[in-house]
């Protein structure tokens, strides 16, 4: 018998082909590629050649970009539902809060699942398991959300709710799905690569690691104790194809491509005007150009980012600061040539507050050593960021393999050490830029940051990314 199973994660709201970052032996260029269009002309190709498929999302799907937040998810349901999804997981998913999520889940023709997520009272906030049949053969997934929700997200979107890393859990649902009969194990993960591969070192007995959240782009699936992970990059611009052959209820031999969703694929003409219709009251926004960058703008690295260099130096202008922080997001499509206010929102789809609070040097320094270890903490549950906070207007000096708290050598402030007794003014977006325990006489600025960004590019129409970066490796 011959079983497909379709992965897509980290869509982030890209309804439509998008530019989307490649490398070359120029170094970074730009296509474009992804959209929901194609993804479900592929995956209808696919399930026309073999009705035995599976299609799961790895979540950060109902977020990301202006449609999607502006309609609290409600715009994408429509689209999940035609292509036929089988399952999903959450991250920026409960970012309307769980209550929101919930709703949106009564809505969709398929289960959000989570073995990781409780109520206050114990009890199961999603469904931790679902047990599908193809084929005659039994395929029992389990769900993991990213269980940094209720951790270092914004506060609404954990209100009320546990989340573990399902360490403990997993074991045993992977024991009562094999008790109703399940051939295959499937578990699908946002704790993102490091934490899924430490997982599955820990737990015996899964067969596929759908795995989502660190925007991987894996070729070949990766042999974790048994278990073939894969994860397939981000914004839809990819597409997992598992094909196994499973004989006397065991999976016998397999293949696995990862699909870029280019326009060489087929379109399917029904989503493609669900698509449209969802962009249409948009077009505007994405055809008006308000300014111009020749470097492409991007969050793909995990130390220094040009897209939200372009963000720092917009709140900084905002609010007449040289310092500037936010959290190194990794969402967002790559910016390259003109820039519109669809790319503005991309870079900040939530269009948050710009706010100044008053900081010590001790604290700035204190704040960055935080960051550092949740971005390479030994222990993979531990990494509970994105990417490295973004910073304007300090260089510092790091070595990553130093211990918590160690990591940084120097931080320089307009060419001098950082004083750390002085009492320095610095901009930011969100509680994930500076947590509430930082800082003195914090002030939300009248502008929000997609304006602070647009006032920014009057001034500065054409924008070049700084030549020194914010974080050295020394
Ligand atoms: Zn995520």
């Amino acid at each position: 018998m011959k079983l497909n199973i379709l992965f897509i994660n980290d869509v982030h709201g890209y309804l439509a082909p998008h530019p989307e970052l490649f490398y070359n032996e120029t170094g970074e260029v730009v296509e474009t590629v992804g959209g929901y269009e194609r993804i479900a002309g592929l995956v209808e190709a696919i399930r026309n050649d073999n009705p035995n498929t599976l299609l799961f999302d790895g979540g950060d799907t109902l977020h990301g970009t202006k449609p999607l937040v502006d309609s609290q998810g409600e715009a994408i349901i429509p689209i999940l539902n035609s292509i036929k999804l089988d399952a999903l997981i959450g991250h920026w998913d409960f970012g309307y809060g769980p209550e929101r999520l919930q709703e949106i889940s009564e809505h969709l023709t398929f289960p959000i699942l989570g073995c990781n997520v409780y109520n206050e009272d114990g009890s199961s906030f999603l469904n931790p398991t679902m047990m599908y049949e193809k084929g005659g053969v039994k395929i029992g997934v389990i769900g993991i959300c990213a269980m940094i929700v209720d951790k270092v997200m914004p506060e609404k979107m954990g209100k009320g709710l546990k989340f573990t890393s399902g360490v403990d859990e997993v074991p045993q649902h992977i024991k009562s799905l094999k008790a109703q009969g399940a051939d295959v194990i499937v578990l699908l993960s946002h704790n993102g690569f490091p934490q899924d591969v430490a997982l599955l070192e820990q737990v015996e007995g899964v067969d596929i690691c759908l795995s989502a959240h660190t925007h991987n782009r894996i070729y070949k699936p990766l042999m974790i104790n048994g278990a073939r992970i894969v994860q397939c990059g981000c914004h839809g611009s990819f597409m997992g194809k598992f094909t196994l052959e499973i004989e006397k209820n065991t999976i016998k031999n397999y293949a696995y491509e990862l699909i870029k969703i280019d326009s060489s694929l087929p379109k399917s003409e029904k989503i493609d005007v669900l698509v449209e219709k969802v962009l249409k009251p948009y077009q505007n926004i994405g055809t008006v150009v308000l300014g111009r960058t020749d470097t492409i703008l991007h969050r793909y690295n995990t130390i220094n980012s040009t897209m939200d260099s372009f963000l720092l130096n917009a709140i900084a202008n905002a609010t007449k600061t040289d310092i500037a922080f936010s959290n190194g997001w990794r969402y967002g499509a790559p910016i390259f040539g003109d820039i519109t206010e669809n790319d503005l929102y991309n870079i900040a789809p939530m269009n948050p507050p710009v706010s100044t609070v008053e900081m010590t040097g001790t604290e700035i320094k204190e704040m960055l050593e935080e960051n550092l270890e949740r971005t390479f903490c030994k222990d993979p549950f531990g990494q509970m960021g994105g990417y490295v906070k973004r910073v304007l207007g300090l260089q510092i000096n790091m070595r990553i393999e130093n211990p918590n708290g160690h990591r940084i050598q120097e931080i320089y402030y307009e060419g001098s050490h950082l004083n750390l007794e002085e009492i320095y003014k610095v901009s930011f977006v969100t509680t994930q830029g500076v947590a509430k325990k930082y800082g003195k006489n914090r002030k939300e600025h009248h502008m929000k940051a997609v304006d602070a960004m647009k006032s920014y590019l009057k001034k500065t129409p054409i924008y070049t990314p700084e030549k020194v970066v914010s974080f050295r490796l020394v």
